[in-house]
């Protein structure tokens, strides 16, 4: 159900009970999604959980087994009608993580492909790739050759390709994981800013949690062929369905415990390191029932001395790491460790005693199973 908010926006893209078989893998499992105008979607997921297939089935790259999609209202692949436009015909321009950049043409040259093939007029084509050169900062490498250009900026040429064709759609599949770090960070910020100057709706396929919280209005967490989660970050991050999502959006922080009971709007749970509140997301609420409990690194308070205050447990300091903006804290409570991370200059040692406060409403309570 999409938020009251994009309800009166018009969807660019539908796919509707998706699925696609190769051979005995079931890559995609009844998939529906809406894609908003102007939207930027993204696919997150580890490998093999189906995003690219998912990515390329909406590019017409890739044959599904069943279902519908639709662009624009049109429908460019139906299993029931037996139709599939080519690529071509589906107004689409996409973006991928090799590049696709023809190593004999110029940058400009390049950049104008995707209008001589649609057999724009010569003059309008060198108009249109001198403004996106312009717009992506191009215009000092017009006359190079791909080869003659690092990765950023190559990659800079495939976003301008895509660009210039204006079809208001664009599909990226990891664009940015073949770059160093730095540039990766860089692009990406570039990427957002020429989204809100262009408009152009995206669906965007990582396995980067970070670049997906980065990037999207809403985020769609695949598993196994099937979203298991679709939402704005926010809720993707700090409410996560199922402890699938929640490990994978790095809430990492795990104890198992059982349920003692309801305390007001939170779930009571026993676990090893004494009683918890906690939010239930599917977790059964019966008393005695299974439950693992979890919660993010950053949401762990950490304080010297005794154990006082609601939430809390005692731990020691297995290991701090200084990370430049911020410490890592390795705990160790009895046999398990948990991590937390502090914002704070305030050293807490190797061996020291210190007491972990987690706010209820923070910490999720999900079912055993898995
Ligand atoms: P990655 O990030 O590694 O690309 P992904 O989430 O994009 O992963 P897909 O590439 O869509 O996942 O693959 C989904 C499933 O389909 C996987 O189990 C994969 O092995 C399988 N698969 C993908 N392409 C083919 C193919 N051409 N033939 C057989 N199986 C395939």
């Amino acid at each position: 159900i999409p938020p009251a908010a994009a309800q009166d926006r018009k969807v660019m893209v539908s796919i509707r009970d998706l699925s696609k078989a190769y051979g005995a893998v079931h890559a995609l499992k009844g998939v529906d999604i809406d894609i908003y105008e102007g939207e930027v979607l993204v696919l997150l997921g580890p490998s093999g959980c189906g995003k690219t297939t998912l990515l390329r089935s909406v590019a017409g790259l890739e044959q599904p087994t069943t279902g519908t999609i639709t662009v624009r209202g049109q429908t460019v692949f139906s299993s029931e009608h037996n139709l599939s436009l080519p690529p071509e015909k589906r107004n689409l321009s996409m973006v991928f993580q090799s590049y696709a950049l023809w190593p004999h043409m110029t940058v400009a040259d390049n950049v104008g492909y995707p209008l001589r093939v649609s057999k724009v007029p010569e003059a309008e084509v060198r108009e249109r790739v001198r403004k996106i050169l312009d717009l992506t900062g191009l215009q000092q490498h017009a006359l190079k050759y791909p080869g003659q250009m690092s990765g950023g900026q190559q990659q800079r040429v495939a976003l301008a390709r895509a660009l210039v064709a204006n079809d208001g759609l664009i599909l990226f599949d990891e664009p940015l994981s073949n770059l160093d770090a730095k540039v990766r960070e860089r692009l990406r910020d570039e990427l957002i800013a020429m989204q809100r100057r262009f408009g152009f709706t995206a669906i965007y396929v990582t396995h980067d949690q970070v670049e997906a919280a980065a990037l999207a209005d809403r985020i769609a967490v695949m598993q196994v062929g099937e979203v298991a989660q679709l939402g704005e970050p926010e809720a993707i991050f700090n409410e996560p369905h199922s402890r699938y999502v929640a490990d994978f959006v790095g809430c990492v922080n795990e104890l198992s415990g059982t349920v003692a009971g309801w305390e007001g709007n939170h779930l009571a749970v026993d676990t090893p390191v004494g009683r918890l509140l906690g939010t239930v997301a599917d977790a059964p609420t019966a008393t005695g029932a299974p439950v693992k409990v979890m919660f993010r690194p950053e949401h762990g308070q950490l304080r010297d001395g005794p154990v006082n205050g609601p939430n809390s447990f005692a731990a020691s300091v297995e290991q701090r790491v200084f990370l430049g903006s911020h410490v890592e804290y390795r705990l160790r409570i009895g046999e398990g460790y948990l991590a937390a991370r502090s914002m704070s200059a305030a050293r807490m040692e190797d061996g020291r005693g210190v007491t972990v406060s987690v706010d209820p409403d923070v910490v999720r309570v999900f079912q055993d199973a898995g």
